[in-house]
């Protein structure tokens, strides 16, 4: 019987799973479950073309990875907890401990948890999440990958904020990046499309959650988000870049504490707080019914993209090999691409064959392709993501090279 090994996302309320057959490197089931700690609760499972969906009442992680075993062994997609040979872990901050995955030993555990106060949504279901499944599955091969670690090769002079420098030595205050496993990806996929490690992209990572990156010579120079993913892009609930003074005068304004501040821009701000609308679907409907505040929002979401697209293009001082569309609205939207692509053609000189881009989306023909013409002088592309393939792809790495080290290390104490 072939290994499985598992990726795990626990996320302040949800748990997303995916279980592997390494044999054939196939995803056997993936699973979500939702609104943990609601009476409401409830989990989707979908394998072999099905997708079922259950309710049932999970006060917390530990009775939701419970769960997720349950299923895993009654619906027979293992028959043993013992076949689980690697489980990956994502893991939002790894500060600037972590620039690759690792093996989740004490002390990795011990960094994540210091951790905390810059993932303080994130880290706590994570850390409970490797407990257990330590617990569970002790001789297994535990994998933390970090949001983060792909913007480690950063310039100091990109990451730092102008703010008194004992902020940063003393208090860790500096730009990190998210969706690092994301940019990752695609940066991979493009150095094997172009056929040179060397490649300088700009990626934009579109879903709910927003960032772009700017690769040079194949490796992160700079990136939108920031201490925290609240900062860059405008997003589904997140503000993106403002004027932080707009803190201090809305609290004396508004009566409100930084807190709840702080908890307005990261889930009623962004498009919602602009057109009480968040997912992207919706809000382009509102907009082609004319909607003033969706066309807004939709107008704002998209400047915000062109702007940065702009900042990168210059400090690759024009040496682009690509721009590259992902995630949900970047897979899915071909109007934004179209907007985009057509806002910057004289600046940049692209060209938008629209028959390509009209064809590619989730529920079209192609999922992805090249969507500007052969003269373009840069080309742009449409990628899916796949974060939780380099999940499975550092964890399998990592596992193959411990046990190779440990077989080492056997056969020279006989
Ligand atoms: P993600 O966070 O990557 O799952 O992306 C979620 C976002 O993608 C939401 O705003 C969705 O509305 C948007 N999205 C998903 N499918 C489509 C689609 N077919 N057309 C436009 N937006 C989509």
């Amino acid at each position: 019987m072939s290994d499985k090994y598992l990726v795990i996302n626990a996320g302040s309320s949800s748990l997303k799973f995916s279980l592997y057959d390494m044999g054939e490197v196939k995803e056997i089931v993936n699973g979500c479950i939702e609104k943990i700690g609601d009476s409401d609760s409830f989990y989707t499972l979908k394998y072999a073309g099905k997708k079922v969906e259950k309710s049932k009442s999970i006060s917390n992680h530990t009775e939701a990875l419970r769960t997720m075993m349950q299923e895993l062994l009654e619906n027979k997609f293992i028959n043993d907890i013992k076949e689980i040979k690697g489980v990956g872990h994502r893991v939002l901050h790894g500060g600037e401990f972590y620039s690759q995955s690792v093996l989740i030993d004490e002390e990795v555990l011990a960094n994540i948890k210091f951790l905390t106060k810059l993932g303080p949504l994130h880290h706590p279901s994570e850390i409970e999440g490797i407990t257990i499944m330590q617990n569970l599955l002790p001789s297994a091969c535990q994998v933390a990958v970090f949001d983060t670690a792909f913007h480690q090769t950063m310039p100091k002079e990109n990451y730092m904020y102008a703010v008194p420098y004992e902020w940063y030595s003393e208090n860790g205050v500096r730009k990190y990046g998210f969706h690092g496993t994301s940019h990752k990806y695609i940066t991979e996929v493009m150095q094997e499309k172009l056929g040179k490690e060397d490649v300088n992209l700009i990626i934009c990572h579109l879903g709910s959650g927003a960032s772009m990156c700017c690769v040079k010579y194949g490796k992160c120079l700079n990136t939108t988000m920031g201490l925290t993913p609240l900062d860059g892009l405008i997003m589904g609930t997140r503000c993106g870049t403002i004027d932080s003074s707009i803190i201090n005068y809305i609290a004396e304004e508004r009566n409100l504490s930084v807190s709840e501040i702080n908890t307005i821009l990261n889930k009623k701000s962004g498009l919602l707080g602009i057109a009480s609308e968040n997912d992207f679907r919706d809000l382009n409907e509102l907009a082609s019914k004319g909607n003033e505040r969706a066309k807004l929002a939709l107008k704002m979401f998209q400047n915000s993209i062109i702007r940065y697209i702009g900042q990168y293009y210059m400090e690759l001082n024009g040496m682009v090999d690509a721009i590259i569309f992902t995630a949900g609205i970047g897979e899915n939207n071909i109007d934004l691409r179209a907007d985009i692509v057509n806002a910057m053609s004289n600046a940049l000189d692209i060209k938008l064959d629209e028959n390509v881009n009209n064809d590619i989306a989730r529920f079209k023909k192609n999922q992805s392709g090249m969507i500007s013409t052969p003269d373009s002088k840069i080309k742009v592309f449409v990628i899916p993501t796949n974060e939780e393939y380099m999940i499975l792809k550092d964890t399998y790495e990592i596992s193959q090279k411990l046990k190779n080290s440990t077989s080492r290390k056997l056969t020279k104490g006989n």
